[in-house]
């Protein structure tokens, strides 16, 4: 996963729905061949964050960089194309393709159009296999679409991957399979962001946690030193 254009960076973010300030001057880094987390209540502003980075939702005031370049301004696919791949909570395949066609659209928006990446996702995600593969996307279980999306994702070839309550739905084996995933990943080089509610899989997954508070990021570091700061 080279990541030339990597780090993906916020400055001073801020976002306004109607008047009501949600996020409220965020500065983040996420580095390479690292896991970051956001955590925070609900309404803290972890999504509002999540879209602005991933360009579905335009800041009203501060800076995103991609390797020192601006990219605040460029839209999502375009964000996708410099190698910033995202999840979707509310997953998004395809119903009418099967798993490995929908895997291969992910491959065709990306940053690289490696022939062998939809192949190196499916197997990785364990969807490999001949049953799996050529399954409808539809009428799948959520942890097995959720396996597909994050597939999707990496057949771009990312080297920045961004993902929102990726265990939301999931069960703790599903949950203990994804995160040794997603260390996978990060030991490859790659920079993932997770903005997450379960703060288990934080705790045992994140390099960096930064915890978010109406629309502010109000203490920052590893896990073991910041969830217990956070706990009540
Ligand atoms: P989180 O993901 O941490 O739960 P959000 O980023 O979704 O928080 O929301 C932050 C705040 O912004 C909340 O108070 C929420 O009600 C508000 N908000 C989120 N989306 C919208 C929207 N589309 N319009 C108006 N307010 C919104
Ligand atoms: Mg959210």
């Amino acid at each position: 996963w080279p990541n030339k254009l990597a780090p993906l960076a916020a400055h001073g973010l801020t976002a306004v729905y109607d008047g009501f300030t949600a996020l409220d001057g965020v500065d983040l880094t996420v580095p390479p061949g690292r896991i970051t987390a956001v955590v925070g209540p609900n309404g803290a502003g972890k999504s509002t964050l999540f879209h602005c980075l991933a360009g579905t939702l335009r800041p009203a005031s501060g800076r995103i960089t991609l390797g020192g370049r601006d990219i605040t301004r460029s839209p999502a696919h375009a964000r996708t194309r410099l190698g910033v791949a995202r999840t979707f909570q509310q997953l998004a395949v395809f119903p009418s393709l099967t798993i490995t066609e929908n895997v291969r659209v992910g491959s065709e928006q990306g940053r690289l159009r490696h022939p062998e990446a939809a192949e190196q996702a499916l197997r990785l995600l364990s969807l490999h296999d001949g049953a799996t593969r050529h399954h409808p996307a539809a009428d799948l279980p959520t942890g097995t679409l959720r396996r597909v999306e994050l597939a999707r994702a990496l057949a771009g070839r990312p080297h920045t991957l961004l993902l929102d309550e990726p265990a939301a739905g999931l069960d703790t084996a599903e949950v203990a399979a994804l995160a040794r995933v997603l260390r996978a990943l990060a030991a490859d080089g790659m920079a993932l962001l997770v903005v997450e509610h379960d703060i288990d899989l934080v705790a045992n997954l994140a390099d960096t946690v930064h915890v978010m508070a109406a629309g502010r990021i109000v203490t920052s570091g590893p896990p073991t030193e910041v969830l217990q700061r956070a706990a009540p």
